[in-house]
């Protein structure tokens, strides 16, 4: 067998038993990027020669006994979370040039478990957009169908889990980024309760939203790489102190006890027929499974849209103001004034879909307009929010329903309409703006391509939603599909 279509459970089987080498798997992983990248572009960096070396010493460790779930497994890391001396573009003619001086929190500790450096993934500017095409460099493709997207803005990572170019990646989840792409190209992705992960060292797009995530091939490895990255770290002050549970141990095959709530609202106009298909019989599995259903309501679900643009764009405004081309980024040589070098490398630096945020935001926060827009778009997260927790507290375990309203579409499709693109969040933005552990896995094909069931938890159930998922998954088979190339 390929080594590269390993799973990280599957691989670090056989390392432990010695049957393989990381340095084997390694090379596997980058021939198969060698391959196939051209075809896919999820990688804006390869880290091979890093990688090899990463590989050796995992393979020392492995010799020595000293080995954990995820030493000598490469990794694909997304463009905005940074790598000591590898460079963390964001998808950003801005940053272009940026080399970290240090490792983000999660990729210290993933370094620290041995895990291999692979590359950085390509995404969306700035993490603003849902299919990749917003990237200053290149549009990502989706391997079941390389006419289309991958989604965004994780579709870089998701992209090369299901090309095999990786074993495991992260992504960072503002609004989605790491839900959709899962969805869209059907591999399994996990954004965690807000604070359950450090985002010292991911580039911060709008911090009261923003979490790092796992994406994975199947829903065990995810378990694995939240074993590994959920912890409080001193460097970030919103990242929390909460016992890290082994997540594995959540994993079981049948779902009695628990309650699945189904939001009336998420069944309405604009979800695709074949897309509500699945979802619906992938519901009806959960019942098979043991799990009850109950149909509850989200009354402020029609303002989920504004009022995630409102807030993420705000906070994306004040978050990207520190790119002023003198101290990051691009600089503007031909510049005569202070002024006139910060307008220079802004014009230059960021790309269309940026500077809409940045405007919106801006707006949003100025005097006269804060009361209308950004403060009743707070008070409005509150109701969102409080939408949810009554259902939690009515007895509902977990929400269920789709990932995105439609399968991946064409590229060129929706990008000159940023509407239209906003709209296709609907679903995932829920789980930000409430700080809710939440997971896409595949749950069935339309017209040949992958339809994403979301699972949603109550705050640090990321153990019952991965439960959910897990189970789910053992009693289907849409985890095992890859496209031809992948193979
Ligand atoms: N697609 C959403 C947006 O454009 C979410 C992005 C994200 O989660 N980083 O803002």
């Amino acid at each position: 067998m390929s080594l590269y279509r390993l799973t990280v459970h599957e691989a670090h089987d056989l390392l432990r038993r010695r049957e393989i080498s990381s340095l084997e798997l390694t090379e596997s992983v980058l021939r198969k990027i060698e391959e196939c990248d051209q075809g896919i572009r999820a990688y804006i960096t390869s880290t091979a020669d890093i990688a090899l070396d990463h590989a050796k010493q995992a393979d020392e460790r492995i010799a020595a006994n000293d080995m954990g779930p995820l030493t000598g497994i490469p990794m694909a890391v997304k463009d905005n979370i940074c790598t000591k001396g590898v460079p963390t573009t964001c998808g950003s003619r801005m940053l272009e040039n940026f080399i970290p001086p240090y490792d983000a929190t999660v990729v210290e500790r993933l370094r620290e478990e041995g895990a291999v450096l692979v590359g950085k993934s390509n995404m969306d500017e700035f993490a603003m957009g849902s299919s990749t095409e917003h990237s200053a460099f290149f549009p990502t493709l989706n391997p079941w169908d390389t006419s289309r997207v991958p989604g965004g803005s994780s579709g870089g990572s998701a992209a090369s889990v299901l090309g095999n170019e990786t074993i495991f990646a992260l992504g960072s989840d503002t609004g989605g980024s790491v839900r959709q792409p899962a969805g869209l190209c059907g591999v399994v992705g996990l954004k965690p309760t807000y604070g359950r992960v450090s985002r010292y060292g991911l580039i911060a797009f709008a911090s009261s939203l923003d979490q790092i995530g796992a994406l994975t091939k199947d829903v065990t490895d995810c378990a694995l790489v939240m074993n590994a990255i959920g912890f409080r770290d001193p460097l970030d002050s919103t990242s929390v102190d909460e016992p890290t549970p082994d997540y594995t141990s959540y994993l079981k095959e049948d779902l009695g006890g628990i309650v699945v709530g189904v939001p009336a609202e998420y069944f309405a106009e604009g979800l695709d027929p074949g897309v509500e298909k699945r979802v619906r019989s992938a519901i009806e599995k959960l019942v098979e499974l043991g799990a009850e259903v109950r149909e509850i309501s989200f009354p402020h679900e029609r303002y989920l849209v504004a009022t995630y643009f409102l807030t993420s764009s705000a906070e994306a405004s004040a978050n990207l103001a520190r790119y002023d081309g003198l101290k990051y980024g691009l600089f503007a040589p031909d510049a005569r004034s202070i002024l006139e070098a910060q307008s220079k490398a802004r014009g230059r630096g960021f790309g269309t879909e940026v500077k809409r945020r940045i405007m919106l935001g801006t707006y949003a926060l100025s005097s006269g307009y804060y009361d209308a827009y950004y403060l009743n778009a707070q008070k409005v997260r509150t109701l969102i929010k409080e939408d949810l927790d009554r259902a939690f507290r009515a007895g509902v375990d977990v929400v269920a329903g789709p990932t995105s309203p439609v399968v991946a579409f064409g590229i060129g499709e929706k990008v000159d309409d940023p509407l239209e693109m906003y709209l296709a969040d609907l679903y995932t933005i829920p789980a930000n703006l409430a700080g809710l552990p939440c997971v896409s896995i595949p749950c069935g094909f339309s017209d040949g391509l992958p339809v994403g069931l979301q699972i949603m938890g109550r705050p640090f159930a990321e153990g019952t939603v991965l439960g959910v998922a897990y189970a789910f998954e053992q009693n289907t088979d849409f985890h095992l599909r890859r496209p031809p190339t992948s193979l």
